[in-house]
């Protein structure tokens, strides 16, 4: 079946340029996480890639895109927020099929603070816990698709507030229940150094993950700003590519984002509106798309078809 894909995409694989969006990957299965890859997941992900397309990373892919030299099946991979499991998990993949990536980092979160989702999921997580205090109301929390739901529930109800009441309120749900943060998921300053001497591009993903389009412009320009400069001390190499929390054109960012983010210096920048690039396409808004198939064969297929 591969076979056939493979044919169908060297006939309508020119010029086009894909770029997936992962997360995290995970050791194992968290079932907290489902949607999550884990590393067995991601390693088939890596080899059909490898197999059947041409990865490039970001920085070639922006030189292809403005001089029209794209290769055929053109594919790039990339990270958001800056997980630990991205050194630690994904990267000795990458490099066992030579699969060039880029991490895109937002850096109030490597100093042992999680994102506040996160923080929510990982309370819901503890089998130990048969109940918790939620709302001044003791809640039992059940099977895995109970505490899927109740997780849920809590990130609905905090997800519209505004940042410090958000904070606050996950804070207010670890103190009720006298519980601490499990270990960090993000790296640390001296773990992503570590990411990029593994030759993994690092990219700039704000300081704190806010929503850009409600900030005013100054306040843009010091998230879009700073964590380049953050990131290029730790790392001693240029920060080039940036990617817009949420990242829908429109709903989290307008063109005064993508005026700030090259007036910051940056080369490309990634949205999450779904799609591939080409020749032409502006390099600071380069579409990407979610790569969620639990089958190869559906992989692959979805692959080429974007490319149509
Ligand atoms: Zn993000």
């Amino acid at each position: 079946m591969h076979s056939i894909l493979g044919a169908i995409n060297k006939i309508i694989g020119g010029n086009k340029l894909s770029i997936l969006i992962y997360h995290q990957v995970l050791e194992e299965f968290d079932p907290m996480r489902p949607y999550e890859v884990t590393a067995d997941v991601f390693n088939w992900h890596m080899k059909l890639i490898n197999q059947h397309f041409s990865p490039i990373s970001l920085s070639e892919a922006a030189k292809h895109i403005q001089n029209n030299t794209l290769p055929k099946r053109a594919i790039c991979v990339t990270f958001d927020d800056g997980y630990l499991n991205n050194l630690t998990v994904a990267q000795p993949i990458l490099t066992k099929y030579k699969i060039p990536a880029t991490v895109y980092v937002a850096t109030a979160f490597t100093e042992g603070a999680d994102m506040w989702n996160d923080r929510v999921l990982d309370l819901f997580k503890d089998v130990a816990l048969e109940s918790l205090l939620i709302e001044d109301e003791m809640v039992a929390l059940g099977d895995w698709a109970n505490r899927n739901k109740l997780a849920e529930a809590q990130l609905m109800r905090l997800k519209y507030m505004p940042i410090e009441a958000r904070l606050a309120g996950v804070q207010k749900l670890y103190d009720d229940n006298n519980l601490s943060d499990p270990e960090p998921r993000m790296m640390n300053a001296s773990q992503v150094k570590q990411l990029a001497q593994c030759g993994v591009e690092i990219g700039g993903h704000t300081v704190n993950h806010p929503i850009l389009k409600v900030l005013s412009r100054e306040q843009q320009f010091e998230e879009i700003n700073q964590c380049k400069k953050q990131l290029e001390d730790w790392t001693g190499k240029p920060v080039k590519h940036f990617a817009y929390p949420n990242g829908s054109y429109g709903k989290d960012l307008t063109d005064e984002t993508v005026a700030l983010v090259k007036q910051a210096g940056y080369e490309t920048a990634v949205v999450t509106d779904w799609g591939t690039s080409s020749h032409g396409d502006d390099l600071l808004r380069l579409k990407r798309f979610t790569p969620w198939d639990t089958s190869p064969f559906k992989f692959h297929a979805r692959l080429v078809k974007s490319r149509i």
